[in-house]
């Protein structure tokens, strides 16, 4: 299911060249993005970046400066926010602390007025959803913080929105909870078919529940793809080093071609690594390399791309371990091995001195 790449299949929220500027501050530049009907999509960046004011145009909220939302094709800036098919999730879940879970989820169907036989069918299927029909008559003080996520989750979604959107919905739990909760709100995504947009600035969190994403910095979008392209093809620098951990190495470019060598170190000889973009010679380049895709050994392997160092610090992270290697130009580079047999002792220790290595198509090259 990749929406996105159906040419015929038209998006549910379009935005046009949208700019939003809170005074002479330029919050949103020229965005330009579409969503497509029941996407997870997550807008992903650091803090300050505009994921939550780009979420709040959807909502109604803000208007923007320039530029034009639409959808389901149509324009949204003369809908007010309470006859937008959205609904808005806020962090703090906003529950009404003297109303019980059930009237809480009942809530925004009885203020349209809806019939009893409505709300009751309707509250019972969402409790059912978000496996709370236990706690239907507690008030939101006498159950979980995870419990009181899926009520807010339950109330949102119960007048069935087009559009949920979810402002760091997860905030609030401890990292477990939170995990648990990322499948839960897959799950719920999927069962109901809701178009769902989550902000967050926690990477692993987008990754994991999201069908897209969208790296933002500084009211720009730097890259919109799934998780997996995001990671294994970033667009830049940035996004490489927002996304897990990378090694960034800069040279130039000397040689060009389907492999590319690169200079990057007096002395040293050149890096090898294959792209299909063009470069010219000279132009600066940068090389992204996971740290899972250097390889760490004792012996000097053959191959392109082998430098050797010191083993400057080692960071055990149970199944993996993450080895920094000092090189004698002064790059520190990571590598990551598995840790999958038992092992009786280190394979290597600090100032161990290894050779580091990785192949010409590990490394993504980036001219940005
Ligand atoms: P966070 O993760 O911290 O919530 P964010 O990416 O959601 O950050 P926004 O809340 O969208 O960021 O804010 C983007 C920028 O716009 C910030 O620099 C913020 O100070 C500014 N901003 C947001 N709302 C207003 C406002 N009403 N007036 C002036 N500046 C604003």
């Amino acid at each position: 299911f990749a929406p996105w790449e159906d040419q015929d299949e038209k998006p549910l929220i379009r935005f046009r060249d949208v700019t939003k500027r809170f005074g002479d501050f330029t919050a949103i530049d020229q965005i330009n993005l579409d969503i497509y009907a029941k996407e997870f999509f997550a807008l992903l960046g650091p803090s300050g970046c505009g994921k939550t004011t780009l979420m709040r145009m959807l909502a109604g909220f803000e208007t923007p400066t320039e530029g034009v939302i639409e959808l389901a094709g149509q324009d949204i800036a003369p809908v007010p926010p309470n006859q937008r098919a959205v609904n808005m999730m806020f962090q703090s879940y906003a529950l009404f602390p003297h109303l019980s879970v059930w009237e809480n989820i009942a809530f925004g169907l009885k203020r349209e007025k809806k019939d009893k036989g409505t709300i009751e069918t309707r509250v019972s299927e969402m409790l059912k959803l978000t496996r709370l029909e236990k706690f239907a008559r507690r008030k939101p003080h006498q159950i979980s913080g995870g419990q009181r996520q899926r009520v807010a989750l339950a109330r949102s979604l119960a007048k069935a929105p087009k559009l949920l959107l979810l402002d760091e919905p997860l905030g609030a739990l401890d990292r477990k909870l939170r995990e648990e909760t990322q499948f839960e709100l897959m799950d719920i995504q999927e069962k109901t078919g809701t178009t769902f947009v989550i902000v967050t600035h926690d990477q692993e969190e987008a990754m994991t529940v999201a069908s897209r994403v969208a790296v933002m910095d500084e009211g720009k979008l730097m890259q919109v793809a799934t998780p997996d392209r995001i990671y294994e093809a970033p667009s830049s620098v940035y996004v490489a080093d927002f996304i897990g951990d990378v090694n960034i190495i800069e040279g130039k470019a000397h040689q060009t071609g389907d492999r590319l060598q690169v200079d990057w170190a007096e002395g040293q000889p050149a890096l090898s690594a294959k792209t299909t973009d063009d470069y010219s010679l000279g132009q600066t380049c940068y090389l992204a390399i996971r740290p899972e895709k250097v390889a760490i050994s004792a012996e000097r392997p053959t191959g392109a791309n082998v430098l050797q160092g010191e083993v400057l610090d080692i960071a055990y992270l149970g199944n993996i371990s993450t080895y920094h290697v000092k090189l004698p130009t002064g790059h520190v580079i990571k590598a990551q091995q598995a840790n999958t047999r038992r092992i009786a002792r280190r394979p290597f220790t600090w100032e161990d001195k290894v050779w580091i290595s990785w192949s010409e198509t590990a490394a993504v090259v980036l001219n940005q």
